[in-house]
């Protein structure tokens, strides 16, 4: 374990970010770490996760979205998500794990949660956000995705890893294999359930500290907004029902909960994030194959590549409309994945934000937090 930065603050450990997962830690080392788990239960779907387990997936799944859309080289963006990320996680139901936020280096719109509590954001969602209560709602969101486990129970739900008769448990293809179809999980965005589970769960963590319920609603309708101006075809989204349902079902959560926060807390988001937003239809895409997940992390990919394709394909959960990158490009054929999809074109139903290109330096960049800090920023903020 290379994690020398996790700083303990009561009963809490809020993890300060560190390089600790270079590329060269996938691989043999998890492989072998998870054959103990493997071993009990054979099949995936049975298996239980410790902690360390699940931060072993999840740092073989962060290393893959790094490296394909990049890290902001800058401390200082890093350091001011990992304060609002970090006073989230401690109101979470895991707040001891290592929890990580990472700034990716694209003008996509996008956040993705790997398992064992790295939260990746995007430079074009920060760009649009336009408070700290969203960013809090966004945040929140996908805090509830690691909390709940949503990558796991996918991966079980869907019997996405099976052992092979004679296969070895301990095996890196097993290990490889897991986290394909985490990477893949992520992407895809989860299903209609879970998603709508990270939204109520995630308001009432981001109402607990202060910050006002309404956040996530807010950058939600941004997105909206801005896809309904990209292209005239996509003007219905603002009526889209998935929408709408989400939307009816945030206010229910606020209403029933009696969520009554009110910190937005504009000012110091401003002064933190100063992206310039992009405009959907002006984001530069990279093509499929270049733009594919599998294998882009790690040398231990199946030999046979297009079986691996073709199963990746078949697997993948469906898309369901509801994740935070979802609801930036759908359109009359937001059913179809991306990267089924030829051309570039947002019009024609093309996930832009998805599919957006990264920059190339995939390395973490390190946070160091201390209680203090932490409890200056909750003040300064007016938070609880
Ligand atoms: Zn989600």
């Amino acid at each position: 374990m290379k994690y020398s930065f996790i700083v303990t603050i009561g009963a809490a450990a809020l993890a300060v970010l560190g390089p600790g997962a270079g590329s060269s830690r996938a691989g043999e080392r998890e492989a072998t770490q998870l054959g103990s788990m493997l071993k009990r239960a054979q099949q995936v779907r049975d298996i239980q996760m410790t902690d360390e387990e699940e931060l072993k997936l999840g740092e073989a799944v962060s290393e893959r979205i790094r490296l394909r859309y990049g890290v902001v080289q800058d401390p200082a963006i890093h350091k001011y998500v990992t304060l609002v990320g970090g006073v989230l996680a401690q109101a979470s139901t895991r707040p001891n794990l290592s929890w990580r936020f990472v700034v990716l280096d694209t003008d996509g719109v996008n956040a993705l949660a790997a398992p064992g509590g790295l939260v990746h954001i995007t430079r074009g969602a920060l760009s649009l956000i336009g408070s700290e209560a969203e960013l809090a709602g966004v945040l929140g969101h996908e805090i509830i995705h690691v909390t709940e486990k949503h990558t796991i129970k996918a991966i079980q739900k869907g019997k996405m890893v099976q052992m092979g008769a004679g296969e070895t448990v301990g095996s890196s293809g097993v290990f490889n294999k897991l986290v394909e179809k985490a990477t893949d999980v992520v992407m895809a965005g989860f299903g209609r359930d879970e998603e709508l589970e990270a939204d109520r769960k995630g308001i009432v963590i981001a109402n607990a500290v202060g910050y006002d319920p309404n956040g996530l609603k807010a950058f939600l309708t941004t997105l909206a907004d801005r896809n309904k101006a990209s292209t005239e075809k996509q003007g219905l989204f603002a009526s889209h029902p998935e929408m709408k349902e989400r939307f009816d079902k945030l206010d229910a959560t606020i209403k029933s909960s009696k969520l009554t926060g009110t910190a937005t807390v504009v000012a110091r988001y401003k002064a933190s994030v100063t992206y310039a937003p992009v405009a959907i239809t002006a984001i530069a895409t990279v093509e499929k194959g270049s733009a594919g997940l599998a294998g882009s992390g790690s040398a231990k990919t199946d030999s046979s590549t297009k079986a691996a394709d073709e199963e990746a394909k078949a697997e993948k959960p469906k898309k369901k409309g509801f994740g935070i990158g979802r609801l930036v490009a759908p359109s009359s054929g937001g059913e179809k994945q991306a990267s089924e999809t030829t051309g570039s074109s947002a019009a024609r139903g093309v996930d832009t934000e998805r599919n957006a290109k990264g920059g190339g330096n995939p390395k973490l960049v390190a946070v160091t937090l201390t209680a203090a800090d932490l409890t200056t920023f909750k003040k300064d903020g007016k938070l609880n």
